[in-house]
């Protein structure tokens, strides 16, 4: 009755607000209603809003919203903003949930007393996805009577003359669109590089709930040839021999089993040379590892030699011996007869002893004699080894004997032991020995680091058995037979003095 009284007390009032409102509406900012957009799973609940834009002051609104079967609408909240009251604190103003929760579902707001203004939420509804439902956007809209779209534009409440009049609204759906899932947990997977073998990919996020790929890729990309996967091995090496070329090995890689690097040549190594092998005529050497001969064959260069010593007891023999590789040449193998024996007689110091003993701290001759002409002398030996002829001095007695005396200065230089002299005798002077006499002398009381290292020392360290302490000087006489012919052969003759 109210609304057809307004209607009819101010119709001029209306048009002008009509024209107003349309030229407002091409500015781009016309009035709408605009549900929101969310995104939810199966089976989820979410929140939808219907809000007010660019509201230029509304009193009625009442539109059904439109949403396909497999969402349900479970609440609607109407926004508190839209109670209005009098001027005594009484509400002027009713709102009404749809009586089927159903699409269309009806939402339905007037107020009595005065128009809201502002770009408010006009009510909130709660939907459920259907865990059936498919993948995709549910369009969610509304459709309105214009005449339940409305403000009031002249009069007042408390007059009641009030003027209603429709406000255009532009009615803007939204959705709900329906995911598998929404990604909530990730997890950020670096980027691998490829190798020979092994496909790498870039970069990518990955959800952990479903498990794709919501940035990035993880699509393989290209083998990388020169990466080489796994390191590497050297293949083929082989060490070389004096007959064969070695080889470094190729390094390959173990993943693709590319060369990556060739091998190279080793050289074979030296021969190695056997002891010298010979025949009659010459000598050679051998690998013992091939048996190749090495270098060339030689000739044997021959030079006497004496293969075994002759001594008072027992016949030498000397023969042709190759300088370079010993090779005996058996054919000219030559006997040496046995040596001639000479006695050696003490003649000097302490004669009455039966052997000499050099006693560095007193100091007494002891001599020997035996008889050799002093041309015949050859050499003089101690221990085997020919002594200098300027350690003793080599004389002859009235009767033709030769006397060998060693000088204090050489004898000074043994240690304490005793000491195997032998006199070499060449008596048919043809350079080679063919007699010797032979005797042992003691040195004793040699203080033990006075050592001038002669070399000629036997050094056992056995102190002479006489245990005499008064002997001055050793002297050796060494004196050979004057007939050498009647002596010759002749047995080792002792003499003593006692
Ligand atoms: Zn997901
Ligand atoms: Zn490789
Ligand atoms: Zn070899
Ligand atoms: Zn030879």
């Amino acid at each position: 009755m109210k609304k057809i009284l307004a209607v009819l007390l101010a119709v001029a009032m209306v048009a002008t607000l009509a024209v107003s409102s349309v030229m407002t509406a091409s500015a781009g900012n016309e009035p709408q209603i605009v549900v929101s957009e969310a995104t939810a799973t199966k089976g989820a609940t979410t929140d939808i809003t219907i809000s007010l834009k660019n509201n230029p002051g509304v009193a009625s609104i009442k539109v059904k919203v439109n949403f396909p079967s497999d969402l349900t609408l479970d609440k609607v909240t109407f926004n508190k903003a839209l109670n209005t009251t009098d001027s005594e604190g009484t509400p002027t103003s009713q709102t009404s949930k749809p009586k089927v929760m159903t699409s269309p579902a009806t939402l339905n707001w007037v107020s009595n007393s005065q128009n809201v203004e502002g770009d408010i939420v006009y009510a909130t509804l709660q939907f459920t996805v259907s865990a059936e439902a498919t993948e995709g956007d549910k369009e969610i809209s509304l459709t309105a009577d214009p005449e339940d779209l409305f403000a009031y534009v002249s009069g007042s409440y408390d007059e009641q003359d009030l003027v209603e009049g429709n406000v255009p609204f532009e009615l803007v759906a939204g959705k709900i669109t329906v995911v598998a899932c929404l990604h909530e947990h990730t997890t950020q997977v670096a980027a691998v590089a490829s190798t020979c073998k092994t496909a790498g990919h870039g970069a990518y996020t990955k959800c952990d709930d479903c498990g794709a790929i919501i940035e990035g890729s993880d699509a393989a990309l290209d083998l990388d040839p020169t990466n080489h996967e796994g390191g590497t091995e050297v293949q083929n090496a082989k060490a070389a021999s004096c007959s064969e070329e070695g080889y470094t090995g190729d390094t390959v890689c173990k993943g693709c089993g590319a060369t990556i690097k060739a091998g190279e040549p080793i050289k074979t190594t030296d021969h190695t040379p056997s002891d010298w092998k010979s025949d009659s005529a010459s000598h050679w050497k051998e690998c013992t590892v091939c048996t190749q001969v090495i270098g060339e064959s030689e000739s044997h260069n021959f030079e006497e030699k004496v293969l075994e010593e002759a001594t008072t007891e027992k016949e030498g023999k000397k023969a042709k011996v190759c300088k370079v590789c010993g090779y005996v040449d058996e054919e000219s193998t030559v006997t040496i007869p046995k040596l001639d024996s000479y006695d050696a007689e003490q003649v000097a110091g302490d004669a009455e002893k039966e052997e000499a003993v050099y006693d560095a701290e007193a100091g007494k001759a002891v001599g020997y004699k035996v008889q050799v002409t002093k041309d015949k002398l050859a050499a003089v030996k101690v221990n085997g080894q020919v002594v200098d002829a300027a350690n003793y001095e080599v004389s002859e007695d009235d009767q033709g004997n030769t006397v060998v005396t060693f000088k204090e200065d050489y004898l000074k230089t043994l240690d304490n032991g005793n000491y195997t002299v032998t006199l070499s005798v060449d008596k048919d002077g043809d350079g080679a020995e063919d007699g010797v006499a032979q005797t042992v002398f003691t040195v004793k009381n040699k203080a033990a680091n006075n050592n001038a290292g002669t070399g000629t020392q036997e050094g056992t360290g056995t102190s002479s058995k006489t245990g005499d302490m008064d002997i001055a000087l050793l002297i050796f006489a060494l004196i050979a037979m004057m007939g050498a012919s009647v002596f010759a052969g002749v047995a080792y003759r002792k003499k003593t003095n006692r």
